[in-house]
């Protein structure tokens, strides 16, 4: 089976319906087909600054939702990052492999660092995109699932792929980016202009996997639309509108040209009422199942640290290789 590797930051204490339908739903279909890792990464995590306990928090509750949302421990290999220390082993022999110019060039890094304002910008945060090259690189991953706001960072391991194996013998598979449906993409239920984010300045807009339903229910019943009333797919003119058909389409199958037909006639609160049932219906037993493996956290940490060996067994092996084939000295 094609060998497929993806990772989420645990960056807040809840997945939001965008992660859930951008990549946890898909991740969990592409498991019978491939052989799939799934990777909480908490060394992405701290290139922005984080509170030690809170890290290790959502850090499991992150794991927990993964399983919750279908991702089958014992199937897929589930684990986190920093409990396998070949990523940041080969992430060091990337960077000796990158260009100073060429990580310039990665645009999440500008957007982030803007963001932070460019002096208090960590070295880690510049250096992400070659910490994420040794994640997919580690496993000679085929394909990774990502949006399309990866894609440049897919493109970098592919050189650094390429760069290695020409340099030092083929060793690294060269991964394709595997793009995950863009009509997949959920915007901000207050902002439908930008994009739901967990690490967005509000969470009015956000519809948490792990918020209590009536929670959930009212804040969709909020939703920005239009002064207008007819219920059609149109991004320019009816973002908002666009963006609840896209979320009732994605969380009941029902595609968006049969739902324009089925709301011919309804009005703004109907299609509010609907997508709020639909979306508690498919998050309500995520939740119970989520918060069901968080009263437990030793078991998780023991399947998490079963995966993690699972997930070394391959890591050091091919990080073994890369140490031969750089001149590194094996120790006997
Ligand atoms: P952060 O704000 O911390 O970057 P995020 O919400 O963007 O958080 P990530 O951890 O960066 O989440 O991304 C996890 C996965 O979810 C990625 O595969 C990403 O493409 C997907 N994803 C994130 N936001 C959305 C969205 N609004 N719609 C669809 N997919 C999304
Ligand atoms: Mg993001």
């Amino acid at each position: 089976l094609p060998r497929l590797f993806s990772g989420m930051q645990p960056s807040a204490d809840s997945l939001h319906a965008g992660n859930y339908i951008g990549a946890l739903q898909q991740w969990a279909a592409l498991q019978d087909t491939h052989d799939a890792l799934y990777c909480v990464v908490d060394m992405h995590a701290i290139t922005v600054p984080q509170d030690p306990a809170t890290l290790r928090e959502t850090t499991r509750r992150t794991a927990a939702q993964y399983i919750a949302g279908g991702i089958d421990p014992a199937k897929s290999i589930l684990f986190i990052q920093s409990q396998v220390p070949a990523h940041a082993e080969l992430a060091w022999v990337l960077n000796t492999l990158t260009g100073f110019g060429e990580a310039s060039r990665m645009t999440q890094f500008k957007d982030k660092a803007a963001k932070q304002g460019a002096d208090s910008a960590s070295v880690g945060l510049f250096t992400y995109p070659i910490l994420m090259a040794a994640d997919i690189l580690l496993y000679n991953t085929q394909l990774v699932p990502v949006g399309d706001d990866q894609k440049q960072h897919v493109e970098l391991t592919r050189d650094l792929a390429n760069r290695f194996n020409s340099r030092f013998g083929p060793t690294f598979a060269v991964p394709e980016p595997y793009i995950l449906k863009e009509t997949a993409r959920i915007y901000d239920l207050q902002n439908p202009e930008s994009k739901m984010s967990k690490s967005a300045a509000s969470d009015s807009g956000i519809v948490w996997m792990l918020d209590e339903p009536s929670k959930t229910a009212k804040k969709i019943r909020s939703a920005v639309t239009d002064t207008g009333r007819e219920i059609r797919f149109d991004r320019g003119e009816k973002a908002g509108v666009s963006n609840l058909l896209t979320i009732l389409s994605a969380f009941t199958g029902t595609s968006i040209p049969r739902l324009e037909e089925q709301y011919e006639g309804k009005g703004y609160g109907d299609l509010k009422k609907d997508v709020a049932e639909a979306v508690v219906e498919v998050f309500t037993p995520v939740r119970a199942r989520t918060l069901e493996l968080l009263d437990d956290p030793a078991e998780l940490d023991r399947v998490l640290a079963h995966n993690a060996d699972r997930a070394a067994e391959i890591a050091n092996a091919t990080l073994a290789t890369v140490y031969d084939r750089i001149g590194f000295v094996r120790k006997v």
